[in-house]
């Protein structure tokens, strides 16, 4: 612009030459000059019109004609917006304008735009004001976006308006319940539905929380649900509320956390429930049905068994009695025989049923279970027939385990005979033990706990089985065989008798590949002393001088009859026939050696409670405990303190002279050694 200033002929123009410029005027154009920020000045009666570069830009196509110009000429479509402005400055006072909306024409249309700026007087050197100066900035885009900007506003405005619309109309008009809730499950608003389908009005519930309306069954389930929902969107979780006429109904919600609160949706579902509920009961209904069939079945074998054996004792205590009066003395042994076989099988048959409702006494003793496999081979090859191979493979290195070792026995004629079953064409049955270590996956795997165990597998080539029967094979009287063949007992009772050993059993098998089943036993961390020396008791041990056993019994003729064993052998017996007598004499100074005792006994104590009583007297006392059945949790589950030991009914009586004696020998040995 200085260019074209210098270039420019100023004699026609208002300013008259650039010569005669007055300094005020000179100085001000060259300070603009030198600025690069939009400025003019306009100078005169008639403001002749002078800018520099910057301005250029905002005059549009009225640059260049502009220069020279009068100022009201250039500017003619806004000149009533800035007239008074420039009245005011020629008067002498400066102003200052921010945006201003200015409609201009300078690029050959109208346009709408906004300026900020200042107007100065500026003055001749005797003070008058001869023109003024302006310093501009033009705001059009930053204007505009601002407009944009608050157009969006309010039609984001508008939007949220319409869209808290909607939810207001589904709050009100929905069939579900809507709720908001604080953190702390206290109601904040309910919807219709809310007291439509659960009968409180919002009056009743807003400001108390949740679990005043809750069932108190489902109060732990909704407490989690909301610590839950506090944090993230809920899962479907179903609880049931109170009615306000009472009764309740049920409620399937879903929720989410939104600032603080939680908006919950909850459905009606008290209709599906009862549904499923009904069809849950008659399934159990044809369950139980299905169980007392089988229950009645096996009553009537029991009863049956049990009348064949009882008829076997009595007839042959009959033939004795008429033996004995004749004098045919030879005849007796056998008839004796004969009832002690009968009795034996009803022990038998009483076990089986005490092991299947898990109610056996167990005497678990560390067991080399190879061993006891070896023992039973030929047995098992007896048993089974020779249609079948037996094969036993026992892990060289296996670990003890610690088991009933006659239980064990018994599980695994149970498993051969079943093997059997299996192959009626004949095959093959193997018999294995093996080190098997759980590690934290495999012992979740098989819902044991985790740690080393001994197993002992059966594996047959037989029929089979399918998914179907592998689920339901350890139910009780759960069985596939013809009605008078299976009684459905044998697998639910290994299946109690290992759970009760702290161990497991499992069944892998393939339809028309055969079957394994496996017995996991704990591992006995030590060594299995051979015992087999114990066993055999060629003579019965008599008693020292003077030792004295006390029995207490409720049952007069089992009293009678242990009474009368020791006796026979030497030892003083008192009788007692309730608890409270039984600690009586224990509590006094007669002398006691050991203390034989029923664990189920009237008095106010059962055995053990007075067992432990008498200990606080006597500490050294023995005690052997004589059971029926049932009393495991009573004997701490097999693991008794020293010095207690147990027997279970019906007992031989060789067996229980060998107790007897043995438990009162350790006793002597431990005061003679506490002596010396
Ligand atoms: P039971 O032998 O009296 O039927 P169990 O409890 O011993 O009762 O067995 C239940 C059922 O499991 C059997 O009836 C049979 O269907 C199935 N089962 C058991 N062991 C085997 C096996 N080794 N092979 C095929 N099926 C078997
Ligand atoms: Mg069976």
């Amino acid at each position: 612009m200085g260019a074209r200033m210098r270039a420019h002929d100023w004699s026609r123009s208002p300013l008259g030459p650039l010569e005669a410029w007055p300094a005020p005027l000179r100085m001000t154009v060259s300070l603009m000059l030198n600025s690069a920020f939009p400025m003019f000045i306009a100078w005169g009666q008639e403001l002749g019109f002078i800018y520099n570069d910057a301005y250029a830009e905002i005059l549009g196509n009225k640059h260049p004609a502009a220069l020279g110009c009068p100022f009201g000429v250039i500017w003619s479509e806004i000149w009533s917006d800035i007239n008074p402005l420039i009245q005011r400055a020629m008067a002498g006072e400066a102003t200052f304008s921010a945006d201003l909306p200015l409609r201009m024409m300078r690029r050959g249309q109208y346009e709408d735009t906004w300026f900020t700026f200042s107007y100065s007087p500026v003055r001749e050197e005797d003070g008058r004001v001869a023109g003024m100066f302006c310093c501009c900035v033009e705001t059009t885009a930053g204007v505009r976006s601002q407009a944009e900007l608050a157009e969006l506003n309010i039609d984001l405005e508008r939007q949220v308006a319409e869209r808290s619309r909607e939810r207001d109309r589904l709050w009100r008009n929905t069939q579900d319940i809507q709720v908001i809730i604080d953190g702390a499950g206290v109601f904040h608003a309910v919807n219709p539905a809310f007291t439509a389908i659960l009968g409180w009005t919002p009056e009743d519930v807003i400001g108390r929380p949740v679990f005043d309306f809750v069932l108190p069954d489902d109060e732990a389930l909704t407490s989690r649900a909301l610590e839950h929902a506090r944090v993230e969107s809920l899962p479907v979780v179903e609880n049931r509320y109170r009615h306000k006429q009472g009764g309740f109904r049920w409620i399937s919600w879903v929720a989410a956390p939104e600032a603080e609160l939680i908006y919950a949706s909850g459905r009606h579902i008290t209709a599906e429930k009862e549904q499923a509920e009904a069809l849950s009961r008659t399934e159990e209904a044809l369950r139980q049905a299905q169980k007392m069939e089988a229950v009645g079945q096996l009553t009537g074998g029991l009863a049956h068994d049990f009348n064949n054996l009882l008829a076997g004792i009595s007839g042959s205590l009959e033939l004795m009695q008429t033996r004995m009066q004749q004098g045919r003395l030879t005849d007796v042994d056998r008839y004796m025989t004969a009832a002690q076989g009968a009795a034996k099988r009803a022990a038998a048959l009483t076990h089986r049923l005490l092991a299947f409702s898990r109610r056996q006494t167990l005497d678990p003793k560390p067991t080399d279970v190879s061993r006891l496999a070896m023992g039973m081979h030929e047995l098992i090859q007896r048993t089974v027939g020779p249609g079948i191979l037996v094969e036993v493979v026992g892990a060289t290195g296996a670990w003890p385990a610690l088991v009933d070792p006659p239980q064990l026995e018994n599980a695994l004629l149970n498993l051969c005979i079943n093997a059997r079953d299996a192959m009626p064409d004949g095959g093959t049955i193997t018999i294995e033990t093996a080190n098997k270590w759980m590690d934290e996956r495999a012992a979740r795997q098989h819902d044991m706990p985790e740690g080393q165990y001994l197993s002992l597998a059966v594996t047959d080539t037989g029929t089979g089985m399918s998914p179907e029967v592998v689920a339901r094979a350890f139910d009780p009287f759960f069985t596939t065989k013809p009605i008078g063949e299976g009684t459905g007992l044998g697998l639910s009772m290994i299946y109690g008798f290992a759970q009760q050993s702290g161990g497991q059993v499992r069944i892998y098998s393939e339809v028309g590949q055969g079957t394994t089943v496996c017995i996991y036993l704990p591992r006995y961390y030590g060594v299995v002393e051979d015992d087999t020396a114990g066993e055999q008791i060629a003579e019965l041990p008599r008693s020292e001088a003077g030792e004295t056993v006390l029995i207490v019994d409720d049952e007069p003729t089992v009293r009678m009859l242990i009474t009368d064993i020791l006796e026979d052998l030497g030892y003083a017996a008192i009788e007692a026939g309730d608890s409270a007598t039984g600690l009586k004499v224990l509590q006094s100074d007669v002398r006691i050696d050991l203390l034989v005792t029923d664990v189920g006994l009237p008095g106010g104590m059962n055995g053990r409670q007075m067992a432990d009583a008498a200990r606080n007297h006597r500490p050294d006392l023995k005690v052997l405990f004589i059971t029926g059945y049932a009393e495991n949790a009573i004997l701490s589950n097999g693991t008794l303190p020293p010095g207690m030991a147990v027997l279970t009914k019906p007992f031989a009586i060789d067996n229980m002279a060998a107790r007897i004696r043995s438990m009162i020998e350790a006793g002597l040995e431990a005061r003679l050694q506490r002596r010396s």
